[in-house]
């Protein structure tokens, strides 16, 4: 059997879910594929992706959606706030995903969107089932939902052995952000 396109989901309390995304969108692109990266939740912090991708355009199309991390850090929106962005964040993801015009499409700390309350997961789960046969769908961030698990075809859990951050050692350039 052979399917075209693949769910694949990276997941754990494990360093590495956006970075293994990324080095997937590295290779992808290598063949000219056309790559799109939402980031859900982080509008308001900076990536060193969020450069990079600009220079891999227009293979390479990142996209900053959502508001800023909830209840923590710098976060001064409401829930309201939070709420509109998120329903923003839908629709951007239902027209990149049914617009064919991408090979591989990933949706990065939706699964910490999801757990937040702010997409509803059956939202998630209709598009898995109702996406271009032929997309390959990357869904990352801790705590993915059996839900989701279960339609996936490629679950990868990323398992914390050792952080730095547990030392007292913040997060460094070019390897956290
Ligand atoms: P990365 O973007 O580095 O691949 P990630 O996507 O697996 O990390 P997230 O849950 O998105 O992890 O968290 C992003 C930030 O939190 C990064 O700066 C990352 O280094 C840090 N981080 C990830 N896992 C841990 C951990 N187990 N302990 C402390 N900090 C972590
Ligand atoms: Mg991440």
């Amino acid at each position: 059997m052979s399917k075209e396109g693949l769910v694949i989901v990276y997941t754990g309390n494990g360093k590495g879910k956006t970075t293994a995304a990324l080095g997937l969108a590295m290779r992808a692109i290598g063949y000219e594929h056309k790559v799109c990266m939402l980031q859900f939740i982080k509008g308001s912090w900076h990536y060193g992706e969020m450069d990079s991708s600009k220079k891999l355009e227009p293979n390479f199309e990142l996209i900053a959606i959502g508001k800023g991390f909830v209840g923590i850090l710098d976060d001064t929106s409401t829930r309201e706030e939070h709420e509109k962005y998120a329903e923003e964040a839908l629709r951007i993801c239902r027209e990149k995903i049914f617009s064919e015009k991408y090979n591989v499409i990933i949706l990065d700390e939706i699964n910490y969107a999801i757990n937040l309350g702010l997409i509803d997961v059956h939202e998630i789960i209709k598009i898995i089932q109702e996406k271009p046969s032929n997309l390959d769908l990357v869904l990352t961030g801790r705590d993915a939902k059996e839900e989701i698990i279960e339609l996936a075809d490629l679950v990868t859990e990323m398992k914390e052995i050792k952080h730095p951050f547990k030392s007292g050692i913040k997060a460094k350039k070019g390897i956290d952000f």
